[in-house]
């Protein structure tokens, strides 16, 4: 039987972190097992669910690149898609049950009538879990006496105002979308057991059930949408790769059984597995991701960051399409962890005028003899017969030794009065870059500041 999973969330608030990595192992693992993702949308919330969150939901998919094959705006054979929509399929269902007399009306309310048996959950993720619902729920806390007290423990499936409940239409749904692998947060762990018995009920062998452990902030409680990281719309403009995003996802609760943290997508749906799944809770730490982000960018192909850095270069008033861009771009590899960074550490080579940090300027001015060094940097600089990264180094090499200091006494004040800052990309590939006369200009303007 060929694999085939979903995500099915809830469009009741923003795409999470929580629930982009549900969507990201479930997407890896029906490519892994050359199965199809199914995108269901639960929104038989009507009064929750809105169009905005909806389209926030498939925006962050899309940027990160977890298409499905079938589901929203995408063709398949067993839509429609939106729960909202599937009202007639409930019903049949519904009719089915009622038929083999699982249900009753309760107050408008239709119930299911719970087992009363032991219920196990063979979970891959979490081992074996086992309840009895009828036990479990025929006593149920109320929080305004603060005693247990006797309660029905059949589920209510339809409310009083028609509207199907969560469980009974999640379980038609994976019966009838031929879902066999259910990857879903923990929370739904203790929800399964109900399911279980729907699926009996049904008369249908229930899917495989995977669930994934908590992705907590990092004070060690459930991460909510106000902690740093923890919507995907967010990423994408603080400037991560979504492949990296991906990535940092994956590691959040998955591990491959060797050392390797930085993943393509290519490989993480090669390596991708439920074995490797910790049981634990994972931890969610904003600066690993930043980390993985930064490899990635490190190793993008230069076509690649040429198109994802361009968005960002315009942003900071750079202009993106330069012919120096693709060549300053190669300076940041080392020095920018997100997109958002290169425009700070190549904004100088674009700039007419440079703009001097204080305590940079501070530290130069300070130095001994300055304008005696700036004098001979400038005529040995412009002196140079040719300008690539040896050439320039040989030029200050030799203008160093003609003034008897060491050639670093020199690449302070050439690195702050070409870039106006101790930070930044490489010096001399910059220099390059720029251009002898326009380093020499700047030189120029710069020893006149100093003065
Ligand atoms: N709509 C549910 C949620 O957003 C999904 C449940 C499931 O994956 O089975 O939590």
């Amino acid at each position: 039987m060929s694999v085939r999973t979903r995500f099915a969330p809830s469009p009741t608030g923003f795409l999470h972190i929580g629930g982009a990595r549900t969507a990201l192992y479930n997407w890896l693992y029906a490519k892994r097992h050359g199965g199809k993702f199914i995108l269901r949308v639960e929104d038989t919330d009507a009064e929750r669910s809105t169009a905005e969150s909806m389209q926030v939901i498939l925006d962050g998919l899309q940027w990160l690149g977890l298409e499905w094959d079938e589901g929203p705006g995408v063709d398949g054979d067993f839509g429609p898609y939106y729960q909202s929509e599937r009202v007639a399929i409930y019903d049949r269902y519904l009719a089915k049950l009622a038929a083999a007399g699982h249900v009753y009306e309760d107050d408008g309310a239709i119930r299911f009538r719970v087992p009363d048996k032991t219920i196990t959950v063979s979970d891959q993720i979490c081992g074996e879990v086992s309840t009895n619902l009828k036990e479990q729920g025929s006593r149920r806390y109320n929080p305004e006496t603060k005693q247990e007290e006797e309660a029905n423990p059949d589920i209510v499936i339809k409310r009083p105002n028609g509207g199907y409940i969560f469980h009974f239409v999640n379980v038609v749904d994976d019966i009838e979308m031929g879902i066999t692998h259910v990857i879903r947060g923990e929370d739904h762990l203790s929800n399964t057991p109900k399911h279980l018995a729907l699926f009996e009920a049904f008369g249908v062998t229930p899917p495989t059930f995977a669930h994934i452990p908590l992705n907590l902030n990092p004070s060690g409680t459930k991460m909510s949408k106000r902690d740093q990281g923890a919507l995907i719309h967010e990423y994408q403009e603080s400037g991560f790769l979504p492949d990296a995003v991906n990535n940092y996802m994956a590691l959040l609760g998955w591990s491959a059984k060797d050392d390797q943290e930085i993943f393509s997508m290519k490989e993480l749906k090669e390596r991708f597995d439920l074995s490797g799944v910790n049981k634990s809770n994972s931890k969610f730490d904003y600066d690993k991701c930043k980390w993985v982000n930064g490899e990635h960018l490190r190793h993008l192909p230069s076509g690649e960051l040429q198109a994802w850095a361009g968005p960002f270069l315009s942003r900071a008033g750079l202009p993106a399409a330069d012919e120096r861009v693709p060549a300053a771009l190669e300076l940041t590899r080392d020095r920018a962890q997100l997109l958002s960074e290169i425009p700070g550490v190549i904004a100088t080579i674009f700039e007419t005028e440079v703009a001097y940090d204080e305590a940079s300027l501070a530290k130069v001015a300070g130095q001994e003899d300055i304008a005696n060094r700036l004098a001979a940097l400038i005529n040995g600089l412009a002196s140079s017969t040719g300008w690539d990264e040896l050439e320039i180094k040989a030029a200050i090499t030799a203008a160093a030794e003609g003034i008897g200091v060491k050639m670093g006494a020199l690449m302070l004040p050439c690195r702050v009065g070409v870039m106006g800052s101790t930070s930044g990309a490489d010096l001399v590939p910059v220099l390059v870059l720029l251009g002898q006369a326009e380093v020499v200009r700047r030189l120029k303007n710069f020893a006149t500041k100093l003065n």
